[in-house]
């Protein structure tokens, strides 16, 4: 063990730190730059913190993998199914969607995590516009907008000749 006044001074180096993380939002990365993109249109360090907690619980609770089972592997949005387009690459691959808002609540107000109630399913790209700031917010919306002659184009594209 390294003598005590070391061990102290140490802490005292670290505890900024550890405090600097912390009101960042803990130390896990964002993932990607579309994310950093949509984290800057917080106003807050609190909806960015929530911002942060709404996208670790869709990545990684127990609450999202179970949505997921609950709800499958299409999109709840506009209907794509990644093993049809991608093959096996594609089997039980969907993102899963926590539909509260959470940024825009107040703090400490507790959060449902309810698989059925409180998640969906959807492709990555209706789950990009349900984040854009004034994207679509509920599933009725999202479906609205990914109108199934856009799906339908873009699916008989897919199966067009090889170029
Ligand atoms: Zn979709
Ligand atoms: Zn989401």
């Amino acid at each position: 063990m390294p003598p005590d006044d070391e061990l102290t001074a140490d802490l005292a180096n670290i505890m900024p730190l550890y405090l600097q993380l912390r009101s960042r939002g803990g130390v896990l990365p964002l993932e990607d730059a579309e994310d950093q993109a949509a984290e800057e249109h917080t106003e807050t360090i609190t909806e960015r913190r929530r911002y942060r907690l709404h996208r670790s619980v869709e990545r990684d609770s127990s609450a999202s993998r179970k949505a997921k089972k609950v709800h499958g592997y299409i999109c709840q949005g506009c209907r794509f199914d990644f093993e049809t387009v991608y093959g096996p690459a594609g089997r039980e691959y969907i993102e899963a969607h926590h539909l509260t808002p959470l940024a825009e609540l107040p703090e400490d107000t507790p959060v449902s995590l309810d698989p059925r109630e409180d998640f969906a399913v959807l492709c990555a790209n209706c789950h990009r516009m349900m984040h854009r700031k004034d994207g679509p917010r509920t599933l009725a919306e999202i479906r609205a907008l990914a109108r199934v002659g856009a799906v339908q184009a873009f699916h008989s594209r897919l199966r067009g000749p090889e170029r």
